[in-house]
């Protein structure tokens, strides 16, 4: 359901691990000129470190996305990185300082990776930046403590904010899906779940049907009653339609007094019958103001958006003719 929103995380995936990439080369270039090495080796060494963030931010712009499992390749890499230079090519004196990349690295690997490995990466740079402290610089134990409380405390807000802010778009997401009057789904959410339901139809090897409905003489409703007691009624008719169907079955709100019900059938017959029991729920609801519905239906795929509004068109097409024969009746293809 949420497919279609994961570009812009993939992004910001991208964009945290660029700046990380970029803290990584930034370090490693400006080290040799402000620390003095005998070998010649460890300049190279830092600037092939250097060139490999580079390397690596150029293809994060030019692709734009990356994955996840990219992602927590190069947080590995960044870390081994980290240990060697922590270990062995900083001065003790920047070892203090250096803790503090693990730091960084925790918390982008908390806000770019699922949650597991995440976990498992944060923990595995705590204990490994602890023993670069203790073994370069030789940190006292409170120090190290307090390193890695702070290291364990900032992933715990940055977890805790990430399940925030996810809880918070699913609950947008499905609140743009969902028709505020009766809570059926929208338009919108038509197009997420019935492609969905249409999978399942095919796996089961049965077919996906559409029930369009269309409530009868509405207007009358309003005129008689007022158009506050019309809306309660639509609410009605949507309670009195889930009453009798399927938990799977997708039920939209097309339009003002008319409905679609998708559901996984066998055969047209199948369908009539479902259309059958619709009617009758809604005649027997409503029979203290005399509403009916007519009902239309029709068999077909929803692979694509086009295939699924051909489907609805030939289901309203049978709504029509339901119409036309009196109302308060079910016609199937
Ligand atoms: P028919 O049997 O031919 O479908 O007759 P009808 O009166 O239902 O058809 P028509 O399309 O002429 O009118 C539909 C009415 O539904 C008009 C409008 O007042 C009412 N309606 C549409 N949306 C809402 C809504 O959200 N709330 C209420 N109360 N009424 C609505
Ligand atoms: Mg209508
Ligand atoms: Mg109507």
């Amino acid at each position: 359901m949420l497919r279609r929103h994961s570009l812009p995380y993939d992004r910001f995936r991208t964009l945290i691990l660029v700046i990380v990439a970029a803290l990584t080369g930034v370090q490693t270039i400006l080290i040799p000129f402000f620390v003095s090495y005998d070998s010649v080796y460890t300049f190279w060494f830092l600037m092939s470190l250097g060139l490999f963030s580079v390397v690596f931010i150029i293809i994060a712009v030019v692709r734009q996305t990356v994955g996840q499992k990219f992602a927590l390749a190069f947080f590995w890499v960044v870390l081994g990185i980290s240990v060697v230079l922590g270990l062995t090519i900083l001065p003790p004196s920047l070892g203090q300082i250096s803790g503090f990349q693990f730091l960084t690295l925790a918390i982008a690997a908390t806000a770019t990776l699922r949650l597991s490995p995440a976990l498992f990466f944060s923990a595995s740079g705590l204990i490994l930046g602890t023993a670069v402290l203790e073994i370069r610089s030789g940190e006292s134990l409170p120090a190290i403590l307090v390193f890695a409380w702070v290291v364990a405390i900032s992933v715990f807000i940055v977890a805790r904010l990430r399940r925030y802010l996810d809880s918070e778009r699913d609950a947008a997401v499905i609140l743009s899906q969902v028709d505020e009057l009766t809570g059926a789904q929208n338009r919108r959410g038509m197009d997420v779940l019935v492609p969905i339901l249409d999978d399942l139809a095919e796996r089961a090897e049965r077919h996906l049907g559409c029930l369009a409905l269309d409530l009868d003489r509405f207007k009358s409703v309003n005129d008689s009653f007022g158009h506050r007691r019309g809306d309660t009624v639509l609410k009605e008719v949507v309670a009195a339609i889930r009453s009798t169907t399927r938990r799977s079955d997708v039920l939209v709100r097309t339009g003002g007094e008319e409905f679609a019900l998708f559901t996984i059938v066998s055969n047209p017959e199948q369908l009539h019958t479902v259309g059958e029991t619709v009617r009758k729920a809604v005649e027997e609801n409503c029979r203290a103001i005399g509403l009916t519905a007519s009902i239309g239906g029709s068999l077909g795929t929803a692979q694509s958006l086009p295939e699924l509004q051909t489907l609805l068109e030939a289901a309203d097409h049978r709504m029509y003719e339901a119409k036309d024969a009196g109302r308060n009746t079910v016609v199937v293809a």
